[in-house]
């Protein structure tokens, strides 16, 4: 089936309706384009796991609390649907604006103390834009299975509570973060680095990666964890935040005495990286 490109959520209905008829799975993956390898990962599981694959490129403004990271993210639309035909997507879901909120929302989804802590607690707002438009579009595809990224880790796990929450029949399968050789995980943003940039970037990576190392290790002490880490990152760069969270309740941990989430986020000049590590105390 030829990759088909809609932005109506009336064709959309109506090009699905059948499939779900026949009995075919569908699979939903997400996006805000800038496709890239990691995405691609995505979509890959996604044709494995299912009959009909949709993915959505829409970049959603409600996520967004700076006007010009929203007006500076990257779009490469013709590139992006020929990535997705070249994986044999069939139906490529790209709404404008004015479909998905033809007028504000009045109801949006509050995901309370799940947004306190690593990216919520710096970008006020982003988690409830994020859990509202997925909500939007797991009612618009109803898919059987949707796939998300582990690089980000508080927008996952804050879906599959959104999904427990509001029992959502839909199956939220996670993936492994997809990495540049040096360890620098992938993403739309890598774009804006400059090359000196780029040579820095993975120094998050290093630092979450050293933390991980002392927690396999058996160090128990958040602090020290986290001292010894951001130790590693050269002083002119600004870390905005770098801790150990419960991997579930995105809350932090004093002592580590299971598996937790290491996550942290750098300005590498004018852009904003993420990047985490899972990691699992010794018995
Ligand atoms: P985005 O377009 O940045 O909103 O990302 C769309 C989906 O791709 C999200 O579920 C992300 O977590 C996932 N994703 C982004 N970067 C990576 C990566 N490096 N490896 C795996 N998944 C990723």
């Amino acid at each position: 089936m030829p990759t088909e490109i809609t932005s109506s959520i009336a064709a959309l209905r109506a090009r699905l309706e059948p499939v779900r008829r026949a009995g075919a799975a569908i699979g939903f993956v997400p996006t805000m384009g800038a496709l890239h390898d990691g995405h691609a990962s995505l979509i890959q599981r996604a044709r494995e796991d299912c009959g009909h694959v949709v993915v959505s490129i829409f970049v959603n403004p409600l996520q967004f609390d700076r006007r010009e990271d929203l007006q500076g993210y990257p779009r490469t639309m013709d590139a992006d649907l020929a990535l997705c035909a070249s994986l044999g997507v069939e139906t490529v879901f790209a709404p404008r604006e004015g479909e998905m909120y033809p007028r504000p929302p009045a109801c949006t989804v509050d995901v309370g103390g799940m947004a306190d802590h690593l990216c919520g607690r710096y970008r006020p707002g982003h988690f409830r834009g994020v859990a509202t438009v997925v909500l939007k579009l797991f009612q618009i595809v109803q898919a059987n299975r949707a796939y998300f990224g582990e690089k980000d880790a508080q927008q996952l796990a804050i879906i599959r509570r959104l999904v427990s929450d509001f029992n959502i029949p839909v199956v939220i399968v996670g993936m492994p973060t997809v990495r540049e050789a040096d360890g620098l995980a992938l993403s739309s943003r890598n774009r804006r680095l400059s090359p000196e940039e780029r040579k820095e970037a993975p120094v998050l990576f290093r630092a979450l990666d050293a933390a991980r190392s002392r927690i396999e290790g058996g160090e128990r002490d958040a602090n020290a964890i986290r001292r010894h880490a951001v130790a590693l990152v050269p002083s002119h760069r600004t870390l905005e935040y770098f801790e150990i969270v419960d991997p579930e309740t995105m809350q932090p941990v004093t002592r580590v005495d299971g598996p937790v989430l290491v996550a942290g986020a750098i300005w590498i000049g004018s852009t904003r990286l993420i990047d985490n590590a899972p990691a699992t105390p010794p018995e």
